[in-house]
């Protein structure tokens, strides 16, 4: 039978490249739903409605319907994200994104908009999902539900230098503050508040490679 893997967890512990190895491995469809609310940022940001201190709620909830977000893979098999059938894979990972992001994702309309979406991506089974509130919210009756967490300073030196790797100019500084900015917000707002719930098993991946991290959880999927 084909499962439903819900991952979600603290910004920046892995969470994509777990669930990305793990839908490989299983041959499962992997959705970054994450990817999912930057595209809609990134949406917000072109038409001015979001920036570090400002939100127009109002219309960017009157702005939705002009959103359609779709994966595709790239030669490579990489799921990237378009935007109204722009490639916008590259933009939506700037720190400018996410220094925005939370504050389009704290809004209830975009969260219904894009859950919408992404259970329809799952309706069948066979999807690894990760983000914020997938086994809470998206697919609160996942088979599998996997919490994840890091080391704070652990998970904004990996974070920087993935994003330093792609030539993104930023500070190991910015990176910690974005991390911690996006954490608290993420975990304190009213509408689906990033929850660990009852039935997740907890990883701290730390001090694990990521090879040894899929090697834990392939043995959680065959149980
Ligand atoms: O996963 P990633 O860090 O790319 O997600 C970017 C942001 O999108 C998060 O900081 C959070 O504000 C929002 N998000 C969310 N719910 C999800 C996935 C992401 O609110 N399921």
């Amino acid at each position: 039978k084909e499962l439903t893997i819900a991952i979600d967890g603290w910004t920046a512990c892995g969470k994509s490249t777990l669930a990305k190895a793990l839908a490989k491995e299983l041959n499962y469809v992997f959705v970054d739903s994450g990817a999912m609310y930057r595209g809609a940022t990134l949406h917000a940001m072109r038409k001015n409605l979001v920036s570090r201190n400002h939100v127009d709620i109002n219309r960017i909830i009157a702005s939705l319907p002009e959103i359609k977000i779709a994966f595709k893979n790239n030669a490579k098999g990489k799921a990237e994200l378009y935007l109204n059938g722009e490639n916008v894979e590259k933009e939506i990972r700037s720190i400018e994104v996410s220094n925005s992001v939370s504050s389009v994702a704290k809004i209830k309309e975009v969260r219904l908009f894009l859950v919408k979406q992404q259970r329809i991506m799952g309706i069948n089974g066979g999807v690894v999902m990760d983000g914020r509130d997938i086994g809470s919210i998206v697919f609160p009756l996942a088979e599998l539900k996997l919490f994840m967490t890091a080391d704070p300073d652990i998970r904004a030196q990996r974070r920087f230098d993935e994003l330093t790797s792609k030539g993104e100019k930023v500070t190991l500084e910015e990176v910690k503050e974005n991390l911690k900015l996006r954490d608290e917000m993420d975990s304190t707002r009213e509408e689906s508040p990033l929850t660990q719930v009852e039935d997740a098993i907890v990883l701290d991946n730390s001090n694990l490679t990521p090879k040894e991290q899929l090697t834990k959880v392939l043995e959680l999927v065959k149980k």
